[in-house]
């Protein structure tokens, strides 16, 4: 079993082999991965019911980068905002967005962006409006900017393909109900424009990662 069989791009797969030493995918990699990377016709939201340790974070970001780099067309950070990724706490959003920095360290012309609280507001906004591909971040923050940022919603109509809520059970333990709701509601109201980016979904798919399906995560 090897990322490539499951369907992960180079330069993805030498970069993990040579510059992170993964070799070889977890189990939960090769049941998402495999799900995900093939899904052109039928993209169905995803509930990845996985622990922190199961190798969950590659088990999504993989599959999103592959499917990017699988497009005929070239992407660089101004095409738009491919995935939102939404996480509980400012740590876990700043370890994905290690994760994703390393991965994209292969396709440079592909930019992740953080957007957690605590920093100042003027350079998360100087930053989006250079562009980026992938927004990792935390919920506040994030409802925050799609309120009060313009620039967001300009990246993230026409090229958003992914929603996802990473540690749901955390994310309804820290009480993030409502402004995920929200978020979504927003989201919702961005339209997709199906004329460009062939090979991605043709709607907004949402991927829930969970360790549990108990405390509310069910409704979520
Ligand atoms: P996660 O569950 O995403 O928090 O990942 C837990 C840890 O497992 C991280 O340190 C990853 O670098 C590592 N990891 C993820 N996938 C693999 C893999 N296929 N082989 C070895 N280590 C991995």
């Amino acid at each position: 079993d090897s990322f490539e069989a499951i369907g992960v791009k180079e330069p993805l797969v030498s970069h993990l082999a040579e510059k992170m030493r993964i070799k070889k995918p977890t189990n939960i990699q090769k049941q998402v991965i495999s799900q995900f990377c093939s899904a052109t016709e039928k993209d169905n939201d995803l509930f990845i019911n996985a622990q922190t340790g199961s190798g969950k974070t590659l088990a999504f970001l993989l599959p999103i980068l592959s499917r990017i780099l699988d497009m005929n067309v070239r992407v660089d950070r101004k095409s738009g905002c491919f995935a939102l990724i939404i996480a509980p706490t400012r740590e876990l959003a700043s370890q994905i967005y290690s994760v994703a920095s390393m991965l994209t360290n292969s396709c440079h012309y592909l930019v992740p962006c953080l957007l957690i609280g605590g920093e100042r507001k003027k350079s998360e906004k100087a930053r989006l409006r250079k562009g980026c591909n992938f927004i990792i971040g935390t919920p506040g923050r994030i409802l925050d900017h799609l309120q009060n940022t313009k620039v967001i919603k300009e990246q993230l109509g026409h090229s958003l393909r992914y929603v996802v809520l990473d540690e749901g059970d955390k994310l309804m333990e820290l009480g993030f109900e409502e402004t995920i709701t929200e978020i979504l509601q927003i989201l919702h109201d961005v339209p997709v424009d199906n004329s460009s980016f062939h090979g991605l979904p043709s709607r907004i798919v949402h991927v829930l990662c969970s360790a549990t399906l108990q405390g509310g995560v069910k409704k979520l």
